[in-house]
């Protein structure tokens, strides 16, 4: 940017065949007042665990001359400790975000000649991940109402034969968490890794099983969670995985040293120190989850059982136009590329009244519900 006239385009450099004529991804992130688009908590950090936070990186700014534990076992004591089922230290492996881990673990089980497979729609990023790695994307399929039986899954497993399986359970975009007995059944007949990424298992409703459970006797089994959404620690970037120590080893091999800062995990140790403050604001956003859920169906629209922190809903039309209109009320929601689908994050109540005021105000939504109209081409 600071070269003015002469910036080099992208299409002038040799970059990869695969990467030419793609653009970054991500969710817009516009100065909006309800902004309810990428799931994060709308809760801020509470004064008692900023003050915590500031303390704990405070201590580390001293020893900055120096690269942090390479290999954060206190960190990953903690974690361990948090998730129970008996883990420790050697089968918990943290990096910045599950996104890290997740590229970590194509980086060590995919790459080039190598596949990955997941059942859409599932979460955007595990495809990217795939073709940063060079590792093929298999898009496997779920029923027309988002669900997946362990019978549909085994068969598209069967079929192509990956290299790893991604699962994902609550699952993003549509909510509703996985049938254990669907994890179960993929890991007998996948022939390589099987991933379950559980960002949102904290919201899960009750009785939901984490795949945490079926780890012991099951080697090429990964549990991914994030210190991102119920903890609301999105901007601290903390991820982890819990899997037989085997599968640590086999990521260690492809992490870069020192990729976790001295401050990272000085902020998540302190912020797991304050678990039960932070997480007690996962049954009021389940609430307002359930609340959403619930005012919708009112309102006649189609809407996915929701295990996580956001819902989707159908708007009865076109959901580019729909999205718009209740961004011109001041209300970010998510366009995930689903026809005549919109996804929005559960927050605080008064984010809740926003969101249903301008589904409203928004003709699209209004009772009585409208018949959905086939539009010719999806946006
Ligand atoms: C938000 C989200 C994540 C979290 O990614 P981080 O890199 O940990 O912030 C992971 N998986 C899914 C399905 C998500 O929706």
């Amino acid at each position: 940017m600071n070269h003015g006239d002469s910036m080099t385009g992208l299409e002038e450099l040799p970059i990869r065949d695969d990467l030419r004529g793609l653009s970054p991804y991500g969710a817009p992130q516009l100065d909006v007042p309800v902004r309810l688009n990428t799931n994060e908590n709308s809760y801020p950090v509470p004064e008692a665990v900023v003050e915590a936070i500031g303390k704990a990186v405070a201590a580390e700014l001293r020893d900055l001359n120096r690269y942090p534990d390479r290999d954060a076992v206190a960190l990953r004591a903690d974690l361990a400790g948090y998730l129970g089922h008996g883990l420790t230290v050697d089968g918990v492996w943290a990096a910045n975000g599950s996104n890290e881990i997740q590229q970590q673990l194509l980086q060590a089980f995919g790459g080039p000649g190598r596949s990955a497979l997941g059942f859409t729609p599932a979460y955007s990023m595990h495809p990217l991940l795939a073709l940063g790695t060079g590792t093929r994307w298999v898009p496997a399929r779920r029923d027309v109402d988002f669900g997946l039986t362990a019978d549909e899954a085994v068969a598209q497993v069967r079929e192509h034969r990956p290299d790893v399986v991604f699962l994902c359970s609550p699952n993003n975009p549509t909510g509703t968490a996985l049938d254990p007995a669907v994890v179960a059944a993929v890991l007998d007949v996948a022939p390589g890794m099987v991933v379950v990424d559980e960002a949102y298992a904290e919201f899960a409703r009750p009785g939901t099983v984490s795949a945490l459970a079926v780890l012991p006797g099951h080697p090429r089994l990964v549990v991914t969670r994030t210190m991102s959404k119920a903890f609301g620690f999105a901007g601290g970037r903390l991820g982890y995985l819990a899997a037989d120590p085997a599968v640590v080893a086999a990521v260690q091999l492809v992490r870069l040293p020192y990729h976790l800062s001295a401050l990272t995990q000085a902020a998540a140790r302190a912020a797991l120190a304050h678990r039960d403050v932070l997480l007690g604001t996962v049954t009021a956003i389940m609430q307002q989850r359930d609340r959403i859920v619930t005012e919708l169906r009112g309102r006649g629209l189609r809407v996915a059982d929701s295990d996580a922190n956001f819902v989707l809903y159908s708007v009865g039309g076109d959901q580019a136009e729909a999205w718009q209109a209740m961004l011109a009320h001041g209300v970010l929601v998510r366009d995930v590329g689903l026809p005549g689908w919109l996804r929005v994050t559960a927050g605080t109540p008064a984010e809740t009244d926003a969101f249903l005021a301008a589904m409203d105000k928004t003709r699209l939504a209004g009772p009585p519900a409208p018949q959905p109209r086939p539009k010719g081409s999806a946006r």
